[in-house]
């Protein structure tokens, strides 16, 4: 596990969870093991993604005959928003992150819109900035760790910069990418 070097008051209670996940018997997934199988056919009342054929899918209408037969649920996405919980944990440290904070949300925005439109569980958590001021980086959660690497991959391909990668015995992902501006840039202007 490599040294946590920042904290959110959110990423606190992803530790928290991370740390229930460590000391049970088993390997699965905190959300996973929490959440039970629904009936198929189920539509989450809150995102309105639709489990069908043992799969969660966004795009599928929701029909009346479907809404007949279905029972509503929450999904697991909807489950681990509400919770502030995930599996996936980037940050992002550098001059670069502060001086691009707008352009670098937007980017992660649209990553994170592309993949849970067909993967609806996969989805940012939240995003927070980082030290006193919330000029020192941005933490992102993300249900599903692909989605993690996904984030820093796009980020990387766009900016450069560092990327490493710490794949957690329970199945959650810790990525972090660091993005420093060259020095004579540094006092370019901000935005
Ligand atoms: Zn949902």
């Amino acid at each position: 596990m490599p040294a946590i070097i920042r904290e959110s008051k959110k990423s606190r209670g992803m530790i928290r969870s991370l740390n229930r996940a460590a000391v049970r018997d088993d390997k699965s997934p905190a959300v996973a093991h929490k959440t039970r199988t629904p009936k198929d056919p189920s539509i989450c009342e809150r995102c309105g993604a639709v489990y069908e054929r043992k799969t969660w899918r966004a795009d599928r209408r929701i029909t009346s005959d479907l809404s007949a037969v279905a029972d509503w649920t929450v999904c697991p996405a909807c489950v681990q928003v509400g919770k502030l919980e995930g599996q996936g944990r980037v940050v992002l440290l550098g001059s670069g992150v502060a001086a691009h904070a707008a352009l670098i949300r937007r980017r992660i925005d649209n990553v994170a819109r592309r993949a849970s439109a067909t993967q609806p569980l996969r989805r940012v958590v939240a995003i927070d900035e980082l030290g006193a001021r919330g000029d020192e980086g941005l933490e992102v959660l993300t249900t599903s760790q692909k989605l993690a690497h996904r984030i820093v991959h796009e980020l990387k391909k766009l900016f450069g910069g560092n990327a490493s990668y710490s794949w957690q015995d329970d199945g959650t992902l810790y990525a972090e990418w660091r993005y420093d501006l060259p020095k004579s840039g540094k006092k370019a202007r901000g935005r």
